[in-house]
């Protein structure tokens, strides 16, 4: 037997009321999207000639009245006529959005299931309609439901075009008749929506004789979605103080323009970045058709690059992602693909028109750079051409070619590997860089907390390379061991030494010289395995 899968509605009802989304606050994010879509459909509407006339100020009003305990949204949109609410209302699961998306291939409409005005009622006792349509000759339609499968419906004498729900919120949801809620909750999700949004207290005293002047909560056109051209770099900069107020001054930014073979805008930061401690994961806002759906860029955003701040925009990520949603989705492979790219052809594009500028900003950069050349083998192959080593005497950087060209045949092991010598710490390896620099080695920085891992990692993966720390024991087989085998105190170290001997004091340095300098001069000669030696017996009896 064949047959169609019936659902009683009063059975699958209070799951969509309970279950719809985890998080309730979502109801205002799809209501609002609701009155965004009809005053878009209007707008869409009105330029092809379907909507005659002036459409007049194209507002939603947001207004939260705690005496009646209603929260109401009010728009100026294509409204209802009776026999749409029976159809897109009373029909659950049946997209108004998505059939005006195939008439009108808007691209612009954020609905997309059909279930997104339901969830009222996971706070609502009761949710009211009251519409009309832009259609000339309809009149007004009323619309009633208390979360039982009945509805009222019918019509009534209204004014003017477009949709007012009024949402009777039930006891257990009470804090969204708390303004600051509402507010808090509007500036999330609300922040970039494309139609102005104002939001009112019913309950807020107005003194008559002040004007007070209306602010919408949203910017209704964020940078994202203009063109570059059209952008100096102070929008750029104004954008990221937007976004993060306190944030310091961005490095630099890029903004991803793509419409095929997905749609995606949307601008990333690179952040000022001093301790990779400092890095703050999460800072980059997902949004669909300029509604905020999340902060948990994950999947979409390649790891290494969730330390970028900023805004991605993609109506192919739908509004109610999902962890698992993300991971299976082809598109959102496509976009993490792209972003990386993106990222790697700017980096390339810095170093080789400003390499200065991208060397004084490599503090901050090699940061991303390196985790992302650990993690991501497609970014490896472009970024070998711009990843920078600094040499240990600070302000010359070479990439993995050059260091490899200046170091050539002098600096290479038994198995012809090119021998990268690096310090982790230039104030206490001192000595020993020096000495390697005598012999015309090269020495690179590796002192962040990344390094150690970098190091590692580019072992397995750059070919013909070796890392030795500069003051390691097979540095010995590069440089001659005869020629500064010999370590040379100073006067002041030789006071510092014999202190040791009285009372442990760690820190005590010591200095090698190349042979031949002053050993002869020098107070005290100690050669560095006698020091260890003696360092260590001093261990051993209980540390002095
Ligand atoms: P979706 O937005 O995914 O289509 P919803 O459940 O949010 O699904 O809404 C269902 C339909 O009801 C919409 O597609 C639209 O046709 C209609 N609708 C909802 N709210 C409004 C409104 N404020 N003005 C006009 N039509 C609306
Ligand atoms: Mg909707």
């Amino acid at each position: 037997q064949k047959g169609q899968i019936r659902v009683q509605t009063e059975n699958i009802f209070p799951i969509i009321k309970k279950f719809l989304y985890s998080d309730h606050e979502i109801f205002v994010r799809e209501l609002v999207s609701n009155a965004v879509d009809a005053t878009q459909k209007l707008k869409t509407l009105s330029s092809i000639g379907e909507a005659k006339g002036e459409l007049g100020e194209l507002r939603i009003d947001v207004i939260v009245d705690a005496k009646t305990k209603t929260l109401s949204i009010v728009d100026r949109g294509v409204g209802m006529t009776a026999e749409e609410v029976d159809k897109y209302i009373n029909q659950v699961a049946f997209s108004g959005a998505e059939e005006f998306l195939d008439k009108y291939k808007d691209a612009n409409i954020i609905g997309h299931f059909g279930l997104g005005f339901y969830s009222s009622f996971m706070v609502s006792d009761k949710v009211e309609i009251f519409t009309k349509s832009f259609r000339e000759n309809t009149k007004g339609v009323f619309w009633s439901c208390d979360g039982s499968p009945e509805f009222e419906l019918y019509e009534i004498d209204k004014e003017d075009r477009g949709t007012r729900i009024v949402m009777h919120i039930n006891e257990e949801s009470q804090e969204f008749l708390e303004p600051g809620r509402i507010r808090g909750i509007l500036e999330k999700f609300c922040r970039f929506l494309p139609v102005a949004i104002y939001f009112k207290d019913a309950g807020e005293e107005v003194k008559t004789d002040e004007v007070v002047e209306e602010k919408p909560i949203n910017n209704t056109n964020p940078i994202w979605v203009k063109k570059p051209s059209e952008l100096t770099a102070d929008d750029y900069q104004q954008f990221y103080r937007e976004l993060y107020p306190y944030g310091e001054t961005p490095l630099f930014w890029i903004h991803l323009n793509v419409d095929y073979p997905f749609n995606l805008t949307g601008i990333l930061y690179f952040p000022k970045i001093k301790q990779s401690y400092e890095i703050q994961k999460d800072k980059i806002q997902l949004y669909s058709n300029q509604v905020f759906v999340t902060d948990e860029v994950k999947d979409i955003v390649p790891e290494f690059l969730m330390l970028l701040h900023g805004v991605i925009d993609s109506p192919d990520i739908p509004l109610n992602v999902s962890r698992s949603y993300l991971q299976g989705d082809p598109n959102v492979k496509k976009i993490n693909a792209h972003i990386t790219k993106k990222v790697a052809d700017k980096l390339e594009e810095i170093f080789r028109n400003d390499r200065k500028s991208f060397e004084e900003k490599w503090e901050s950069l090699g940061l991303f750079v390196k985790y992302g050349m650990m993690t991501d083998d497609k970014f490896l192959d472009k970024a070998n051409k711009f990843l920078v080593m600094e040499d240990a005497a600070g302000g010359t950087f070479y990439t993995l070619e050059e260091y490899k060209a200046a170091t050539e045949a002098l600096q290479k092991n038994k198995d012809g590997k090119t021998v990268i010598l690096y310090t982790t710490d230039p104030i206490q390896q001192d000595a020993y860089i020096k000495a390697a620099q005598g012999k015309g080695y090269k020495v690179i920085k590796a002192e962040t907390l990344i390094d150690a891992a970098f190091i590692n990692n580019m072992e397995m993966k750059w070919e013909g390379v070796s890392f030795t720390r500069v003051d390691a024991d097979i540095v010995d087989n590069l440089i001659d061991k005869q020629e500064h085998a010999a370590s040379v105190l100073s006067a002041d170290e030789e006071t510092r030494l014999k202190e040791l001997f009285q009372f442990d004091a760690p820190e005590l340095r010591m200095t090698v010289e190349v042979k031949g300098l002053s050993a002869e001069t020098a107070p005290v000669v100690a050669t560095r395995p006698e020091f260890m030696r003696r360092m260590k017996d001093m261990g051993a009896a209980g540390g002095g």
